[in-house]
C-alpha cells in the first residue's frame, strides 16, 4: 500500500484556504481611501469567521493600530494576541465587568448613561480615567446613546469629569447608499454631535462608509467586510481581493441519464445525458442549504476546470452536486471545485443564497481543513 502521508487536506474533503496578505492588500487599500483618518478594523465575530487571531496579526503588521470586537470575550482574546492594539468594545460595558475589560486593556464604547456612570466610578476606585468611546445613535435606531441623553450626559459634569473619552463614534444604517436620506441625515447629525464634544477623535464609516467622501471620514473609519473580500460599492465592481477560499474535493463522479434526478427530494432532473461529480462540502461546512439548484433567478455555481458549473440538486449536510457535462476535459475523484473564492465572489454567492456576504463568512463551518496562506515578507511594514 502507498504510504505516502496525507495532508489535513486529503482528509478532510473541503478546504478553507485564508490569504493573509489578500487582508493586508485590502487593509491598505481601505487605508489609502481614508484620507487622513486613520483605519482601523472591525475583527469581531472572530474576524468575520476567518480567524480573529491570524487576522489580527496580519491587520497589526499591516499597520492597524485600532480594532473593533463586539464582546468583551472577543476583546481577550484579541488582547492575547496584541499586547499594543487599541481595541474598542461596540456592544457597550458589560455591568459589573469593567474590571475585566480594565484588566484586558479593553475600551467600552458606552451607549447609555449608566454605562458611562458605572466606568466612570469604576476609574475613580480605580486610580486613574480610562480610555472609552462615547457611541451615539444618529438614526440607526439600534446601538448607542438617543441624542437628547447624549446631551444630558455632557451636562453631567461629574460623569464627563470621570471619563477619558478617546473616540466619539456613530454607525450609519445604509452606508451603500450615498444619497440615501437616511445617511445624509446621519452625516448633518454626527456633524451637530462632534461639536457638542470639541477635541475628541471622530469615526463614523464602515466599509461603505469610506466610499462615501471626506465628509464621513473624521479621523478613524472601521472597515469590516471589505477587509474580507466584501464589496464596499455594491453598484460598481467590487475592488477588494478574494481573501477566502472554499474548495470541495469530488468524491464521485456519475452519468445520469436524461429524466433520471439527484440528490434529496429528487428536486433535480436531467434534461439530457450529464456528467456530475458530488463535491464532498456540504452546510455542516458553511455551504447554505439556500444555494440548492431552484431557488435563484441565476443558478448557483461552482468553478472548476476554468469554467463555472450548475450546482444542481438541493445541497445536503456533508455534500453537494454539480453539473460537469460541458467542461472540455475530465474531473475525476480527489479534483477540488472552488464555492467560493475569486471566481465566485462571496457577494455573488450571498444573492444567490439570499443572503449577504458578512452572513456567508461568519456562517462558515470549522469541518474543513483551515489553511493561512504565510505572510508575503516583503509587504511587510
Ligand atoms: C460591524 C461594524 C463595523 C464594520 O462594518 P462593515 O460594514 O463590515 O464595514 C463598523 N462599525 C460598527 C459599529 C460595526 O458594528
Amino acid at each position: 500500500m502507498d504510504q505516502t502521508a496525507t495532508t489535513p487536506k486529503d482528509l478532510a474533503g473541503a478546504v478553507l484556504s485564508i490569504d493573509l496578505s489578500a487582508i493586508q492588500k485590502n487593509w491598505r487599500y481601505l487605508n489609502s481611501h481614508a484620507g487622513s483618518a486613520e483605519c482601523g478594523a472591525a475583527v469581531k465575530g472572530n474576524a468575520y469567521g476567518l480567524g480573529v487571531e491570524p487576522v489580527g496579526r496580519a491587520l497589526w503588521e499591516a499597520g492597524c493600530r485600532s480594532f473593533f470586537v463586539a464582546r468583551p470575550k472577543e476583546g481577550e482574546e484579541l488582547r492575547g494576541v496584541l499586547p499594543e492594539a487599541t481595541i474598542y468594545v461596540l456592544d457597550g460595558l458589560f455591568p459589573g465587568q469593567a474590571e475585566f475589560y480594565a484588566q484586558n486593556n479593553l475600551l467600552p464604547a458606552l451607549i447609555s448613561t449608566e454605562e458611562a456612570r458605572e466606568w466612570a466610578a469604576f476609574g475613580r476606585v480605580y486610580g486613574r480615567k480610562l480610555p472609552c468611546a462615547i457611541h451615539v445613535d444618529t438614526g440607526i435606531n439600534r446601538l448607542g446613546f438617543p441624542i437628547a441623553e447624549y446631551t444630558a450626559l455632557l451636562a453631567e459634569t461629574a460623569t464627563m469629569e470621570g471619563l477619558n473619552v478617546s473616540l466619539l463614534m456613530s454607525h450609519l444604517a445604509c452606508a451603500e447608499e450615498a444619497t440615501h436620506p437616511l445617511t445624509l441625515k446621519q452625516r448633518d447629525t454626527f456633524r451637530d454631535v462632534r461639536a457638542k464634544l470639541p477635541g475628541v477623535p471622530a469615526s463614523l464609516a464602515n466599509s461603505s462608509g469610506i466610499f462615501l467622501g471626506k465628509d464621513y471620514a473624521h479621523d478613524l473609519v472601521r472597515p469590516g467586510i471589505a477587509i474580507y473580500g466584501g464589496n464596499p460599492t455594491p453598484a460598481l465592481a467590487n475592488p477588494m481581493q478574494a481573501v477566502a477560499l472554499l474548495e470541495g474535493t469530488i468524491l464521485q463522479t456519475r452519468t445520469v441519464h436524461a429524466g433520471e434526478t439527484v440528490g434529496y427530494g429528487a428536486t433535480w432532473q436531467a434534461a439530457r445525458e450529464t456528467r456530475i461529480a458530488v463535491l464532498g462540502a456540504g452546510y455542516k461546512d458553511g455551504v447554505p442549504r439556500a444555494l440548492s439548484s431552484g431557488n435563484s433567478a441565476t443558478p448557483p455555481q461552482v468553478f472548476l476546470g476554468g469554467k463555472r458549473c450548475p450546482i444542481i440538486g438541493r445541497v445536503s449536510m456533508d455534500m453537494m452536486a454539480i453539473d460537469v457535462t460541458d467542461l472540455p476535459r475530465a474531473v475525476a475523484h480527489g479534483d477540488s471545485a472552488e464555492i467560493l473564492g475569486p471566481h465566485i465572489l462571496i457577494d455573488e454567492a450571498a444573492a444567490w443564497a439570499g443572503t449577504i456576504s458578512y452572513e456567508l463568512l461568519t456562517r462558515l463551518g470549522s469541518r474543513y481543513a483551515r489553511l493561512y496562506s504565510e505572510l508575503d515578507s516583503g509587504l511587510q511594514s
